[in-house]
C-alpha cells in the first residue's frame, strides 16, 4: 500500500479556497479537479483536458502550492493527471485499441482553440465566460454575444467554443458555426429552391448556433423575421447561441427592436484592444506555435508600434518571418525596422468610439459634446464638427453614412464635404495639422487606458 496519501489536504484546500474566491470561479475551476493519487511528497491531482491544466498553473498554481505546504508543513510538489471526464467506462474499453481520435468539426478552423488564445486584461471577461459556456452550453448567459473592433479574437473565440462543446460532449451535439452572410445567403437559396423546410428543420434543431458577425444583418428585414424564430426556438429549447458583433447592439442601425433585445438578453460582452503585455504575449505563443525564433527584442518592437488588433500583430510578424525565407537572412531588429515601417505607420487603432472622438474634439476647442453631436450651424461649432468627422473617419471603421448620422443625423455627402475641407486646409494651413495630430493623440491616450 502506498504510505503516502495527501487526500485530506486537498479536501481542506478545497474549503479553503472556497471562502476566498468568488462561487463562480470556484465551480468554473474546481469543481473539475479532484484528487487522483499521491506519491513521495507529491500529490497528483486529475483534470479533464490539458487546456485547463494549463489554466490552472497559471492561475490558481502558488495558490495550491501554499496552502498545502501550510498544511502538510512539507513542501509537496503538485502534479496533474488528464482524465477524460465524458468517456463512459464502457466505451473506453471497446475503443481501447483504436488510437484517440480528436474530433474535428467541419465548419471549425483547427487553430482557432481556447489551448491558442491568450488570455489578457482586454479579453479575460469575455474569454472566461466563453469557457464557462462551453462547459455548460444553455444553462446559462443565453445568448452569449462577444462584440469589439476588427482583429480582436471574436471569430476566434466563437470557434473555440464550438471546439470545446463538440470536444467535450459524448453525445453527438449539432453544432454550426456559420457567418451571418452565408446564413444570410443559406437562406436566400433555400427560398429560391423553394425548400424554407431545410432551411428552418436545420437551424432550429441544433445544440449549439454560432454565428459570426451579426452587423450583417443591419438592413435584412426578412432575414431578421427568420432569425427571429430560430432564435425563440432555440432559446425555448434550452439551447445555446453565440453570435458576434463589431459593435454593441445598441449602436446597430436597422434591426428590429425585438431582435436587439434578444440579442441583449444573455451575456454581452466586449474584447478590447491588448495592452502591451497582452501583445508581447501573444507575439511569443505565435512564435511558439509556428516554430520559429525572432529574438525577444525584435518582437518587443512588434509589440510597441503595433497597437490596433491581434490580426495586424500577426501580419507583421508573418510579413518578417516571409521575408526573412526569402533572404535567407537571420533578422536584426534594423531588418525588422525597415520591413515593418508600412504596418507600423498604418496600424489604425479601430476599436475607438465615435463617441471618444466627439468628446475629445469638443474639449480641445471648449463646446459641449452635446453641441457637437447636435443641429446647429454656427461657424464656432460648424468647423470643430468638421474635424471631429474628418478624424472619426481617418481612426474608426465606420462609414460616412454612419458617422454623419452620429453627428447630428447629416447625411453622408456632408460628411464627404467636411473632409474634403478638412483635407483643403491642412494643405494650406500649416498648423491645421499640429491641432488635428493634438486631438488624435489625446483620442488615442485616453483608448489605451481603458
Ligand atoms: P475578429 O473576429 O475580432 O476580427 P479574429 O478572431 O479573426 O478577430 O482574430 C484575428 C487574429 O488574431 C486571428 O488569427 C486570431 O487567432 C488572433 N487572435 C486574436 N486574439 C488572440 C489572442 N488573445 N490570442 C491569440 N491569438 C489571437
Ligand atoms: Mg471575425
Amino acid at each position: 500500500m502506498n504510505s503516502w496519501n495527501y487526500e485530506v489536504f486537498w479536501k481542506e484546500l478545497q474549503s479553503q479556497i472556497k471562502n476566498s474566491i468568488s462561487k463562480e470561479e470556484f465551480s468554473m475551476w474546481f469543481n473539475n479537479i479532484s484528487y487522483h493519487s499521491s506519491e513521495e511528497n507529491t500529490i497528483i491531482l486529475s483534470v479533464p483536458s490539458n487546456f485547463f491544466m494549463d489554466q490552472i498553473k497559471q492561475r490558481y498554481l502558488p495558490l495550491i502550492k501554499e496552502i498545502i505546504g501550510e498544511l502538510s508543513g512539507n513542501k509537496i510538489n503538485v502534479s496533474f493527471s488528464i482524465v477524460k471526464k465524458n468517456i463512459k467506462e464502457e466505451n473506453s474499453k471497446q475503443s481501447n485499441d483504436q488510437p484517440e481520435e480528436i474530433k474535428k468539426h467541419p465548419d471549425l478552423r483547427e487553430d482557432y482553440s481556447f489551448k491558442n488564445f491568450v488570455i489578457g486584461e482586454n479579453n479575460s471577461f469575455a474569454a472566461n465566460a466563453a469557457i464557462a459556456i462551453s462547459n455548460n452550453p444553455g444553462k446559462s448567459y443565453n445568448p452569449f454575444l462577444i462584440y469589439g473592433g476588427v482583429g480582436l479574437g471574436k471569430t476566434h473565440l466563437l470557434q473555440a467554443i464550438g471546439h470545446a462543446v463538440h470536444e467535450n460532449s459524448s453525445d453527438k451535439k449539432k453544432i454550426v458555426f456559420v457567418t451571418a452572410e452565408n446564413f444570410t445567403n443559406e437562406f436566400i437559396a433555400s427560398l429560391q429552391k423553394n425548400k424554407p423546410h431545410t432551411f428552418k428543420n436545420k437551424y432550429r434543431s441544433l445544440d449549439l448556433l454560432l454565428i459570426d458577425d451579426i452587423h450583417f444583418f443591419q438592413n435584412k428585414e426578412g432575414l431578421q423575421e427568420e432569425l427571429f424564430h430560430t432564435f425563440n426556438a432555440l432559446y425555448g429549447a434550452k439551447k445555446q447561441m453565440v453570435f458576434t458583433c463589431d459593435r454593441p447592439v445598441s449602436e446597430l442601425k436597422n434591426i428590429t427592436d425585438r431582435m436587439k433585445s434578444r440579442f441583449e438578453m444573455g451575456l454581452n460582452v466586449e474584447l478590447n484592444p491588448p495592452a502591451f503585455e497582452t501583445r508581447l504575449a501573444i507575439l511569443k505563443s505565435k512564435v511558439e506555435s509556428l516554430k520559429i525564433s525572432i529574438s525577444n527584442d525584435i518582437l518587443e518592437l512588434i509589440a510597441q508600434n503595433i497597437t490596433s488588433n491581434v490580426r495586424d500583430l500577426e501580419s507583421a510578424l508573418t510579413k518578417l518571418v516571409a521575408y526573412a525565407e526569402l533572404v535567407n537572412k537571420k533578422i536584426t531588429k534594423e531588418i525588422a525596422q525597415k520591413q515593418l515601417i508600412d504596418i507600423f505607420t498604418t496600424s489604425k487603432p479601430c476599436n475607438i468610439s465615435i463617441d471618444l472622438i466627439q468628446k475629445k474634439v469638443a474639449e480641445y476647442f471648449n463646446l459641449s459634446h452635446i453641441d457637437l453631436r447636435g443641429r446647429k450651424r454656427t461657424k464656432a461649432i460648424a468647423f470643430p464638427r468638421q474635424i471631429g468627422m474628418y478624424i472619426a473617419r481617418e481612426l474608426t471603421e465606420y462609414s460616412t453614412t454612419e458617422v454623419g448620422s452620429d453627428f447630428g443625423g447629416r447625411d453622408h455627402t456632408t460628411v464627404m464635404h467636411a473632409i474634403q475641407k478638412i483635407e483643403g486646409s491642412l494643405k494650406s494651413d500649416p498648423t491645421m495639422e499640429a491641432t488635428i495630430n493634438n486631438i488624435i493623440r489625446s483620442i488615442k491616450e485616453n483608448n489605451s487606458k481603458q
